[in-house]
């Protein structure tokens, strides 16, 4: 059974539920912020990230999609789920992909004005 979270974007989360839950281990309302964040610091020392859970593909296709995925990083950042590192590269692959898909815009406009032009 899937997780019943319904993300940001209005979709709902792609994880397996726990089995005793409607709910993944990262949106499970019944498993507490300081039992994640000690999750969170145990993997930490062991230099692995803290959710186990299989995480489902992100949709990324516009800048409302790295809205939410920034959104969410940072919400998560701030609830000790994921770690500083973990949060500061999604933010660095949030931000590549924004320059990129602002030079591809860029690159269309451009490309209409010079037929234009012609
Ligand atoms: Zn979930």
């Amino acid at each position: 059974m899937k997780c019943e979270f319904i993300k940001c974007d209005g979709n709902q989360c792609e994880a397996n539920a726990m089995a005793d839950s409607q709910y993944c281990y990262l949106h499970n309302p019944d498993i507490p912020e300081s039992e994640k964040k000690e999750a969170m610091s145990k993997g930490g020392k062991a230099g692995k990230s803290i959710v186990k859970a299989p995480l489902e593909d992100i949709k990324i296709a516009s800048p409302e999609d790295l809205l939410c995925l920034v959104g969410a990083t940072i919400n998560e950042l701030r609830a000790g789920v994921i770690d500083t590192k973990i949060a500061k590269a999604l933010i660095y692959g949030a931000t590549a992909y924004n320059k990129i898909y602002e030079t591809a815009l860029l690159e269309e406009r451009l490309n209409k004005i010079e037929k234009i032009i012609k």
